[in-house]
């Protein structure tokens, strides 16, 4: 008989009652680390004070109001990002899916009302992920998540991931943007080289096509800039942004500059929730700190020790792990045995992990973990390998 959820997913047989900065609390007492943090969303831990006064205090005066209205959070949370980043107008998500669904919609459009109707392809890579929905899977394109699921969303084409010369080939007159993760989460925590974002964006220039960037997961802090693509010195035209955005409360956006997003003209685009006030209450809080020089450079050096740490687990457990990689507090290990028997191990030491495509294991940390939080999620993730090189 079917659960009375939907069986979608597998989940593992923890239940959290309560988080306290980068601890989770099980129904049975027991405290975990927390290196998922929601998968990358809980970017200040659990139950930050800032957030939680910013969430409660809007909770008493206003939920939701629909954007038939003016919503002052909204303009709030706009303007930080608009000055904070390449763009030059914001769109306000529930969720990266949906920040997905209308960057493809709006670079179609953009050439649409640009009189180059023609212009409707995607070019998007192997290995990434985009979200769920039709156009999300479809963008994706892998198998896994498209399966019986036709027809897809048709206009997405998908290379190898790196390959300079097949994306150059692959561009024709129809194409209208490039959409990839400077650094992919699902996919195994691939950071794609400068160099290489570098070239897209060239590619871009000379093609007169649009990039999109999806920074869903490498986004708001994460790589130890508030923006991952500001490692490498360009812009997109569009970014994706979900996740570490609402801090845990359902929140994404997209950005835009204003020549790729001004055909989203009034009646274009909508949504009922998206950037309610209690949603902008949050991202403002998490966007006053977060994008703060001071914090970044903390991210930056708790990175660095933290990757030190890992590179010495590497070192010390050659039999589990092959490798660390990743960016900024966006870290995987890329294992030698089954990446499920590292999580489970890691659970047993009471840490979470989130396992990821091509046999990784994610470390996603609160981009606030303290440096003794890092020693011991080391000093558990060294206990969980000991038990699997004994065993193996
Ligand atoms: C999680 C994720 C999405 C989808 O976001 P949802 O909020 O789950 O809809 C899209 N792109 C990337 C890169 C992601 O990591």
């Amino acid at each position: 008989m079917i659960t009375s959820v939907l069986p979608t997913y597998n989940r593992a047989p923890l239940s959290f009652v309560k988080g306290e900065g980068s601890w989770l609390i099980e129904a049975d007492g027991r405290r975990f680390l927390d290196l998922a943090a929601g998968i990358a969303v809980n970017a200040l831990g659990h139950a930050h004070p800032v957030l939680v006064a910013a969430l409660t205090a809007q909770a008493g005066q206003l939920w939701h109001t629909s954007n038939l209205y003016q919503i002052p959070q909204q303009q709030e949370l706009a303007d930080r990002l608009v000055e904070a980043t390449f763009a030059d107008t914001v769109f306000f998500t529930n969720s990266g899916t949906e920040a997905c669904e209308l960057a493809v919609k709006m670079a179609r459009r953009h050439f649409h009302d640009a009189g180059q109707p023609d212009r409707t392809e995607i070019i998007a890579f192997e290995g990434s992920f985009h979200g769920r929905s039709a156009a999300g899977i479809a963008a994706a394109g892998s198998e896994k998540m498209t399966k019986g699921f036709g027809p897809l969303l048709p206009g997405f084409t998908h290379l190898p991931w790196g390959d300079h010369d097949a994306l150059t080939a692959a561009i024709t007159d129809k194409t209208a943007a490039i959409l990839i993760e400077p650094v992919q989460g699902e996919g195994g925590i691939r950071p794609l080289p400068d160099q290489c974002l570098k070239g897209l964006r060239d590619l871009c220039d000379e093609h007169g096509i649009l990039l999109i960037l999806d920074e869903v997961q490498c986004g708001m802090g994460r790589t130890g800039r508030l923006f991952a693509h500001e490692w490498a010195g360009v812009e997109p035209d569009i970014m994706m942004v979900a996740k570490g955005i609402g801090g845990g409360f359902p929140l994404g956006a997209v950005l835009a500059r204003e020549d790729a997003a001004s055909a989203m003209v009034a009646g274009t685009h909508g949504s009922t929730y998206g950037g309610n006030p209690l949603a902008c209450a949050v991202g403002n809080a998490v966007m006053q700190i977060v994008a703060e020089p001071a914090f970044l450079e903390g991210v930056r050096a708790r990175a660095g020790l933290f990757r030190q740490k890992l590179e010495g687990l590497v070192a010390a457990h050659p039999d589990v792990f092959e490798a660390v990689r990743g960016s900024g507090l966006m870290l995987g290990l890329k294992c030698k045995v089954p990446n499920m028997d590292v999580v489970n191990a890691a659970y047993t030491q009471l840490l979470c992990t989130v396992p990821a495509a091509d046999n990784v294991v994610r470390l996603l940390p609160p981009l606030n973990i303290t440096e003794e939080e890092i020693a011991e999620a080391f000093n558990r993730l060294n206990a969980a390998a000991d038990t699997l090189a004994s065993a193996g």
